[in-house]
């Protein structure tokens, strides 16, 4: 068994692998226990495209936050946030206007401890744990009320998560929850494990995290539009993630290495 190092808080399970903590592992970061890395590393012998997806999606991440700070939206909320890497959502805001709000929501013990940490000197960040699947009560809270305003556009992210909800558990109806709370002009940023690129391996990795960690649902490009089919798209729409929006000509286009799509959506 791990010990909990002093950078865990309490209530942190050291026996079984996180969602967070594992793709904090993916990511190169140290907020990680054995049985995080033990779990990573069987997926990995899987998946060995998985550390370049991770690193993949956080460039996408970021291409969208740049996007939207472009476009004048100036207050952002991140719903499995994550714990916290290098070119986190404030950051990128920040680097266009500092005044920027970001709220960070993850159910991780560690990214919430984590986020708190770095971020307790920002006046215009905050972080709550809550549950992402109930958008009425994360709407509600009032450290989240305190920094957006719902009359003008805001940023949803919902990167890399939307593939833990089930599809009994309504995904549709929770980002349906968020849109309807912000003004015209929102957008809702998703990435989300694909149904392409679906091999021997990859399905062998799922069922490892459906054993240990979480539920993954892979989705198609059709249902991954079907979650904001209230919104528009924004170009290109659902692509596979290198592929929205790339700054490079060269990004991977290979759907075995990274089995993720993308989208952009706009509240009219
Ligand atoms: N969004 C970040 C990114 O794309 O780099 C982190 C993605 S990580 C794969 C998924 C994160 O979602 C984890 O930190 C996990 O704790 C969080 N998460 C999973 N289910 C959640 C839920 N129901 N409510 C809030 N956070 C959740």
């Amino acid at each position: 068994m791990d010990r909990r190092p002093t950078w865990a808080p309490e209530d942190v399970d050291v026996e079984r692998p996180s969602i967070a903590r594992v793709y904090d592992y993916y990511l190169g970061g140290s907020h990680n226990f054995a049985v995080d890395r033990a779990f990573a590393d069987r997926v990995l012998r899987l998946m060995p495209g998985t550390t370049t997806a991770a690193q993949a999606n956080r460039a996408f991440l970021r291409r969208a936050v740049r996007h939207l700070c472009e476009i004048g939206i100036r207050q952002f909320i991140d719903l499995g946030s994550g714990i916290p890497t290098a070119g986190n959502v404030h950051e990128v805001a920040h680097s266009v206007d500092p005044t920027t709000k970001v709220v960070y929501v993850d159910i991780d013990p560690v990214a919430y401890a984590h986020s708190r940490a770095i971020l307790a000197d920002d006046p215009h960040t905050t972080v709550i744990r809550a549950d992402l699947r109930q958008p009425a009560e994360v709407l509600a809270d009032p450290q989240l009320r305190e920094q957006i305003d719902f009359d003008r556009p805001v940023g949803v992210l919902l990167v890399s998560v939307l593939h833990f909800v089930s599809n009994e558990e309504r995904p549709a109806d929770i980002v349906a929850g968020y849109a309807s709370a912000t003004a015209p002009g929102s957008h809702l940023v998703i990435s989300h494990a694909s149904v392409e690129g679906t091999t021997e391996a990859s399905s062998e990795a799922l069922d490892l995290y459906k054993r240990s960690s979480a539920n993954v649902v892979t989705r198609t490009a059709k249902e991954v539009a079907g979650l904001v089919s209230g919104l528009s798209l924004v170009d290109p729409g659902v692509v596979q993630l290198t592929q929205w929006r790339p700054e490079s000509p060269d990004e991977t286009t290979s759907w075995e290495e990274i089995p993720v799509l993308a989208a952009v959506a706009r509240r009219e």
